[in-house]
């Protein structure tokens, strides 16, 4: 780590700088990427750094690790392919017979596999409400629950779960908390200060936010528990590497987190203000708003605005929420989340019929864009839907 620890630095210090890393050779200020996916012995047959093969170890990797790492205050952190398998490693590391509890409010492909996978590997799985501590409580068995999964603010209505309350019950049965907190990213809140034993986050949205890189990350707080011990034997036997390109794409991408959150959270907070006064809007989801039931939670959790993600409900169903997508000239009909872009979509439609997400919703992701471009053109958007219906 080229930025040294006595400095004392803030992680914008330490993010926009890459951890000062250099090239050793040249003293290049960008290292270069790493992609050998072999390294060749020394005279002795020795390995020169510890390093054979790219599956095992490598440094580009270990350079984006470092950096998410040192934001979330962890103390090792994990690379993986895409955000879903890193969610998905915490669940391999378990054992046949172990009990988890997930939020029954979480990405929806995050309970797909749980569905789907979890009583093959011989998981026994019960669910809570994560905004009611009660219900975690009596979910939890004391002695047979190993891992606890929550969202910190969960899609698509954005509700806010308390990690203290949480860890604390969590912790009391014997089990690890583990946050997935992609929406809220390093900037606004570090899980892992507030109890929490694992933190992950799909960096395919904020952490790279620029929508061209798929990968996504496990940070612990002890690394020498035995969950985290599993969790690595799980990456280096199961295989999921991420390639070093997509690694240093995301390396550059994180260099301006900050800046882009903080302008991301501060966009969606004015659009969330002139969307609650509008005509054609039913409710607005935002923890930012003071009508929010989370408002309170949020400011004493997080710090530097509540994020660039909120949803809507319109007046209309199905077709009308549509029709109001559709007719953005800016905002782009897509779905994800995190980029500088911003996007809307029918949420509905990409999570499937699983869910329960009402038929009216919209999800927003904020971008970076003028906020006062993106007012306008959900206005002129909504004002369309209204005229049309
Ligand atoms: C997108 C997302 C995931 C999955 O991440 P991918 O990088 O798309 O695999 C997991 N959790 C949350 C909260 C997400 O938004």
């Amino acid at each position: 780590m080229a930025i040294k620890q006595e400095l004392h630095v803030q992680p914008q210090t330490l993010v926009a700088q890459a951890m000062g890393e250099l090239c050793p050779i040249t003293g290049a200020v960008i290292p270069p990427i790493q992609v050998s996916t072999t390294y060749a012995r020394d005279g002795d047959y020795e390995t020169r750094d510890g390093r054979s093969y790219i599956r095992d170890s490598s440094p580009t990797v270990e350079q984006a690790e470092n950096i998410i790492c040192a934001l979330e205050k962890g103390q090792q952190a994990m690379l993986f392919p895409s955000g879903l398998s890193a969610c998905t490693a915490a669940f391999h590391a378990l054992r046949q017979g172990d009990h988890v509890v997930i939020a029954d409010t979480l990405y929806h492909g995050v309970t797909q596999w749980v569905q789907e996978f979890a009583g093959q590997y011989g998981l026994q799985v019960s669910y809570f409400d994560s905004t009611d501590s009660a219900s975690l409580a009596k979910a939890i068995i004391k002695g047979s629950t190993r891992l606890v999964w929550v969202e910190l603010i969960a899609n698509p209505t954005w509700i806010v779960a308390d990690i203290n309350a949480l860890a604390e019950i969590t912790h009391q049965a014997g089990a690890a908390l583990a946050v997935d907190a992609t929406a809220c990213t390093p900037v606004l809140c570090q899980p892992l200060t507030h109890g929490a034993d694992l933190v992950c986050h799909s960096a395919t949205k904020y952490l790279n936010g620029h929508s061209d890189v798929l990968a996504g990350v496990i940070v612990c707080k002890d690394s020498e528990s035995s969950l985290w011990q599993r969790l690595k034997k799980y990456r280096l036997l199961a295989g999921p590497m991420p390639g070093a390109r997509d690694s240093y794409e995301l390396i550059r991408g994180m260099k301006t987190l900050y800046l882009r959150v903080h302008q991301q959270s501060a966009n969606a907070l004015k659009i969330a203000r002139m969307l609650e006064k509008h005509n054609a809007v039913e409710r607005v989801y935002y923890p930012g708003l003071e009508i929010s039931p989370f408002h309170e939670l949020a400011k004493k959790q997080f710090g530097g605005g509540f994020g660039g993600m909120l949803s809507i409900l319109v007046k209309g169903g199905r077709q009308q929420a549509i029709e109001m997508v559709l007719s953005t000239k800016l905002w782009k009909p897509a779905t994800s989340l995190g980029g500088i872009e911003s996007l809307i979509e029918h949420r509905k439609t990409s999570e499937g019929e699983i869910t329960n997400t009402p038929d009216n919703l919209i999800r927003l992701s904020t971008g970076i864009e003028h906020v006062d471009d993106l007012i306008e053109d959900l206005d002129q958007a909504l004002i369309n839907m209204m005229v049309k219906s």
